[in-house]
C-alpha cells in the first residue's frame, strides 16, 4: 500500500502541461498521470513543416512583457534560442487600401493624436471626436473609479466609442482587440479582454491621458521586445515538456479522452478507454465544453454556466508565394482589416516571412492568413480549395496578388476561441468558487478562464498546481 496522493491532469494543451510539469518538478509527493483525447500534446499549439520551414498552425509569439512564458522557456533551456520579430510596425485594410498603423497605439488606442492625423485613417472628425477625451474632467462611462475590483465591466467597444467615438473604435480599435479571438469587441469584456485598458479607464476619465502615463511608466526598455517567438516552432515548447515528463516517469496517455468523472470516497475515478483511474484532485485543463460535460452530473450548476461559453471557429491559412507575384513590398508584420472595410473571406494577414527571420527566404513570401470568426462560419464551410480561392481574391484586392501560390496549408481550429464577455471575471470567480463546493478537488484551468494567451495559460497551470493539497 502505498500513501502517495495522485494528481490526474486531463488535458495536455499548454495550461495541463505545465501543470503536470510543475507538479512533476515541484511535487515529488505526489503521482501524476496526463490524460489527452488527441493522439498528441500541445493542444491549440502545432508546428509542422511549410515551404521547407518550421511554421505554426496556432500560436506563433508570446507576449514579452509579463514573465511566465519566458520562465518556462528559461526552464525549458529554450530563452537562448529566442527571437523577436523583425518587424514592428503593421498596416490596416481600411479606407479601401493598406494604411501604416500610427506609432503610440496602446492596444490599438491611439495616445499619439497628431500620428494619427498623419496617417490618414481616421477622418479630421473622428480625431476632432478623440481629442475631446484630452480635455473630459468627468467619467462619462462605467468605468468610473470606484471599482477596483472590475465589477463595473463592460464591453470593450462601449467603452471606446464613448471616450474615443465611432471612428477610432471601428478603424483602430475593434480588430486589433477582437482579432486575438476571433470575436467582436463591441461583445468583448474589457476587465478580461484588455485589462490594461480597463485599468487605464478607472484611473480618469481621460483614456488618452491614463494610458500616456501607463506607457511612460512602463516605458524602463523602450527597446525591449513586445513578443518572441521560438524559431523552431512553438510546437518545441510543448514537445519539450513532453519529454521531460517522459524522463520524469510521469504517463501521458495520448487518444485517452475522459468520458466521466464520479465521486469516490476521499476522491475521484476518471473514467477512460484504458480503465478507471483513481484521483485524490484533478485539474481539467480541458475546454469549456468538454469540461462541462465531465462536471455535469457533479457540478452541475457551474457544468451548464460552461456550457453557456460560446467559441469562435477560425481557419489559420498558410500560403507560399512567389516573391515575384506581391504587388507591395512586405515592409511589415502584416495586416489588420477594419470593422468599416471587412473583406468576403481574410480576416487577417501575417507577413510571415516578413515578421520572422527564420522564416525567410529570397524567393518565396510565406503568408498566415486568418479567416471565419465569431458568428460567420462562412470560410470555415468551404472546403481547403475553394477557401484557398476566396483568399486568393482577397489577396488580389489588398496587396495586388494574382499568381495562385506554390503551396498552401488549411489549418481549421473548431470552437477554437473562446469569447470572453462583458463581466467574464465575475463569472470565473463563481464558477471556481461552484466546483470548490461541488466537487472539492477538481481545478478548473485553460484558456476559457483567465486569459488565451499562452503566457496567461502558463500561469493558470502554475496556479492549478500549487493549488493541489
Ligand atoms: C489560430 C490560433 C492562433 C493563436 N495565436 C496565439 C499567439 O500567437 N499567441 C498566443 O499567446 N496565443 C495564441 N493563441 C491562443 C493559444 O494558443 C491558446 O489559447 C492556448 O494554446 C490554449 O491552451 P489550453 O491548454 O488552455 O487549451 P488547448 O490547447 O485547447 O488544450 C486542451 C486539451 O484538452 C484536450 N481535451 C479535450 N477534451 C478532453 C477529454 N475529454 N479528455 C482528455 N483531453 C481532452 C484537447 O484535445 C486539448 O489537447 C492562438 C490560438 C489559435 C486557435
Amino acid at each position: 500500500m502505498t500513501n502517495r496522493r495522485r494528481v490526474v491532469v486531463v488535458g495536455a494543451g499548454i495550461t495541463g502541461l505545465t501543470a503536470a510539469f510543475t507538479l512533476a518538478t515541484q511535487r515529488p509527493d505526489i503521482d501524476v498521470v496526463v490524460v489527452e483525447a488527441s493522439e498528441r500534446v500541445g493542444g491549440k499549439i502545432l508546428t509542422t513543416p511549410f515551404a521547407g520551414r518550421p511554421v505554426d498552425c496556432g500560436a506563433d509569439a508570446f507576449l514579452a512583457r509579463v514573465p511566465e512564458a519566458l520562465d518556462l522557456c528559461r526552464e525549458l533551456g529554450l530563452d537562448t534560442i529566442l527571437t523577436s520579430p523583425s518587424q514592428k510596425s503593421a498596416y490596416v485594410w481600411v479606407n479601401g487600401g493598406l494604411n501604416r498603423l500610427p506609432a503610440g497605439l496602446v492596444l490599438g488606442v491611439p495616445t499619439d493624436l497628431d500620428a494619427l492625423a498623419t496617417s490618414g485613417i481616421v477622418s479630421s472628425e473622428g480625431i476632432a471626436r478623440a481629442a475631446e477625451d484630452l480635455t473630459r474632467t468627468e467619467w462619462i462611462d462605467r468605468a468610473n473609479g470606484s471599482d477596483p475590483n472590475g465589477a463595473d465591466d463592460q464591453s470593450v467597444g462601449e467603452l471606446i466609442r464613448a471616450r474615443l467615438g465611432d471612428e477610432v473604435h471601428e478603424k483602430l480599435v475593434s480588430h486589433l482587440l477582437s482579432g486575438v479571438n476571433a470575436g467582436d469587441a463591441d461583445h468583448l469584456s474589457l476587465a478580461a479582454g484588455a485589462a490594461q485598458i480597463a485599468v487605464a479607464a478607472r484611473k480618469s476619465p481621460s483614456l488618452i491621458t491614463a494610458l500616456r502615463e501607463q506607457t511612460t511608466a512602463a516605458q524602463h526598455h523602450p527597446d525591449a521586445p513586445v513578443f518572441h517567438g521560438i524559431p523552431v516552432g512553438t510546437q518545441t515548447l510543448t514537445d519539450l515538456i513532453l519529454a521531460r515528463l517522459t524522463q520524469a516517469d510521469v504517463p501521458v496517455h495520448l487518444s485517452c479522452p475522459v468520458s466521466s468523472i464520479a465521486p469516490t470516497s476521499g476522491g475521484w475515478t476518471v473514467t477512460t478507454p484504458l480503465g478507471a483511474i483513481a484521483a485524490d484532485e484533478i485539474i481539467l485543463a480541458t475546454p469549456a465544453h468538454p469540461t462541462a460535460r465531465l462536471l455535469e452530473s457533479i457540478a452541475p450548476e457551474t457544468a451548464g454556466d460552461l456550457a453557456s461559453v460560446e467559441y469562435a471557429s477560425a481557419a489559420m491559412v498558410s500560403l507560399a508565394v512567389s516573391k515575384k507575384s506581391l504587388g507591395i513590398p512586405l515592409d511589415a508584420s502584416g495586416f489588420l482589416v477594419a470593422q468599416t472595410d471587412p473583406l468576403p473571406t481574410l480576416t487577417a494577414c501575417s507577413w510571415a516571412s516578413a515578421k520572422w527571420a527564420h522564416l525567410d527566404d529570397p524567393e518565396v513570401a510565406i503568408l498566415r492568413i486568418s479567416a471565419g470568426k465569431h458568428g460567420d462560419t462562412h470560410a470555415l464551410d468551404l472546403d481547403d480549395s475553394s477557401l484557398v480561392e476566396a483568399l486568393g481574391i482577397d489577396l488580389d484586392t489588398t496587396m495586388g496578388i494574382t499568381a495562385p501560390p506554390i503551396e498552401s496549408r488549411v489549418t481549421r481550429w473548431i470552437d477554437g476561441l473562446p469569447q470572453y464577455r462583458p463581466g467574464h471575471p465575475a463569472r470565473i470567480a463563481a464558477w471556481r468558487a461552484g466546483v470548490s463546493d461541488e466537487a472539492p478537488g477538481i481545478h478548473l484551468a485553460g484558456a476559457a478562464y483567465d486569459g488565451l494567451g499562452l503566457p496567461a495559460c502558463i500561469r493558470q497551470g502554475r496556479q492549478a498546481a500549487s493549488s493541489i493539497a
